[in-house]
């Protein structure tokens, strides 16, 4: 539509707009291979469990006379499920998550309640992974949002922290009041990212070793979310790394105090 209507001004116009013309075309070109990409990328990462599926089906009937390999491959079967959902689940989150209207149901939100639910969501992974999560700061800060959709932003970033961390180390969650922001930490002391991959790691789909996360039953698109989720509420999300040290996310919030609250639709 956008180019059709470009063409007939540059027919008005004159030369002078068809730099204008080539760069709108350039980006239509750009987003329609961000949706290609996008698609080819879900038919890939469904395709995987679904093939699982299908195999482990097959392998059940002459399997029958051995209840002990049946039951292993029902298991696997179950994980692979799981895996469908997960990812069938998160697409569906960031589907919702660019339309416009996610913040219709933005609230005052106490900031520590909001740190405590995202914390206490993770406590059935921190046994396996040997890991303590520590969080303190600032008390009492306020911001406007969606609590569900918040909670689930941190929930992510302590879950990786989690996942990625050295056993027996700590996952710090910080809180900072800072010029009218509200700064969440989330620190860990593990694998850390390679800096060429550092601007990657909010993109769809994008794992620094595709292998370990999928192993994991990570989607890559837990990071996707959350920076989704935060810039929705007029905050960003920062990441600092170094490998074999470890990660810090940091999640920036405007106040509410300080909040445009008005454009999130609750009054000052
Ligand atoms: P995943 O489901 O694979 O964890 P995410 O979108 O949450 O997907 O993260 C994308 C990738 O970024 C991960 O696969 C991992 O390689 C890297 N990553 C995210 N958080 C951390 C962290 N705290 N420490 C090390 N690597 C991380």
């Amino acid at each position: 539509d956008a180019t059709i209507h470009l063409f007939v001004r540059v027919a008005r116009l004159g030369s002078r707009y068809l730099l204008l013309l080539a760069d709108d075309r350039t980006e239509a070109h750009r987003l329609e291979e961000v949706r290609r990409d996008f698609i080819a990328n879900i038919s890939h990462e469904l395709k995987t469990p679904i093939g699982a599926i299908s195999l482990l089906a097959e392998a059940l009937e002459p399997a029958a006379d051995d209840p002990a390999q049946v039951r292993r491959f029902a298991k696997r079967m179950e994980t692979e499920a799981q895996r469908l959902g997960r990812i069938t689940r998160e697409i569906i989150e960031l589907s919702r998550l660019q339309a416009a209207d996610v913040l219709t149901d933005a609230t005052l939100l106490d900031v520590d309640t909001i740190v405590a639910s995202a914390v206490d969501q993770n406590h059935v992974q921190l046994d396996t992974h040997n890991v303590t999560i520590v969080s303190g700061g600032e008390r009492g800060t306020e911001v406007y949002g969606d609590e569900g959709l918040l909670v689930l932003a941190l929930h992510n970033l302590i879950a990786n922290a989690v996942q990625y961390s050295q056993p027996g180390t700590r996952v710090g969650v910080g809180v900072r009041l800072n010029d009218g922001v509200v700064e969440i930490a989330v620190t860990d002391q593990g694998i850390g990212i390679p800096e060429e991959d550092l601007g990657r790691v909010f993109e769809r789909f994008f794992r620094v070793d595709q292998a370990r996360s999928r192993n994991t039953g990570g989607t890559g698109l837990g990071l996707s979310i959350v920076k989704h989720v935060i810039e929705n509420h007029g905050g960003d999300i920062r990441v600092w790394s170094q490998p074999g040290l470890g990660s810090t996310f940091t999640i920036r919030l405007p106040a509410a105090s300080h909040a445009a609250a008005a454009s999130l639709g609750e009054p000052q």
